[in-house]
């Protein structure tokens, strides 16, 4: 039997891999990638068969039971095994339900961290999550509920945290944004739209709830996009600009990077 390696490959720039992941993926014999992850990092598996088996790979979403059967077996077949996912495998990876379908058939794995995209986007905003004296509590959420899957209370615990961070939500913009409204989160609440982090393309955009809506239809759509919430994003907080509690102003940045 195999071991199977969960792999972070990280936001999306190739060269925020891990070490560990780049050690892993020379070794693989196959590897399983999510659609996101950049040409340059599957390049280090060299020696690998490479399976994609994201969404945006086969437009319809490879099923994950599809997926769990394909790593079982791999594993009977091959001595290293990696599933290679965007970001961090433990945020919003569907990492447990592969963890636990190994587990129940005895196979070996280890987990390997990745930068997951909040990470990312703060870098691109140059905002601290946890500034000191505004936010001590970062909170990553998902409106997105899968098939079969209970509501549960997202909003309620975006609307609690100093910060949030909010994955798979900018589709939805206009639902997110009165559901938040309704949580208790003021409409003057300070929103960014980040999209593509990490990437030469990334463009991040400055407004408020009430307004999220209406402004998340001026990115062009394509990209990975999360939605950064909450008063450390208020300028006169946001590092190089005016007074404390100023009302935030639309802006639209795109990265300069080569
Ligand atoms: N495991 C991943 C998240 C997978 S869910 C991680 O840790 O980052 C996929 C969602 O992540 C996307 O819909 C988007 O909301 C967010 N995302 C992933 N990469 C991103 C990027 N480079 N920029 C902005 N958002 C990103």
């Amino acid at each position: 039997m195999g071991k199977v390696y969960l792999v972070g490959a990280g936001p999306g720039a190739p060269d925020l891999l891990t070490l560990r992941a780049a050690r892993i993926l020379e070794q693989a014999e196959v590897v399983f990638h999510d659609a996101l992850v950049h040409r340059e990092v599957l390049a280090i598996a060299s020696r690998a068969r490479i399976v994609p088996v994201g969404k945006r790979c086969s437009r319809i979403s490879t099923d994950q039971r599809f997926i769990n059967r394909a790593l079982v077996e791999a594993a009977s077949r091959y001595d290293v095994i990696v599933r290679l996912k965007g970001g961090d495998p433990m945020v919003f990876g569907r990492a447990q339900e592969e963890l636990d379908a190994l587990a129940a058939h005895g196979i070996d794995c280890e987990v390997v961290p990745g930068v997951t995209a909040a990470l990312a986007a703060a870098a691109e905003l140059k905002i601290s999550l946890t500034r000191r004296g505004v936010s001590r509590s970062v909170v990553l959420a998902t409106p997105r509920i899968g098939t079969d899957e209970p509501p549960g209370g997202w909003a309620a615990g975006v609307a609690a945290a100093d910060t949030a961070v909010l994955y798979m939500g900018v589709g939805e913009a206009k639902l997110l944004s009165n559901a938040l409204m309704q949580a208790g989160l003021p409409g003057r609440t300070p929103v960014a739209i980040v999209q593509n982090a990490s990437s030469p393309t990334c463009t991040t955009l400055h407004t408020t709830l009430q307004d999220l809506p209406q402004r998340a239809t001026d990115l062009a759509p394509g990209g990975p996009t999360l939605l950064v919430l909450g008063e450390v994003l208020r300028p006169g907080c946001r590092a190089e600009q005016g007074e404390l509690g100023q009302s935030v102003q639309p802006t639209v940045t795109r990265a300069k990077r080569a």
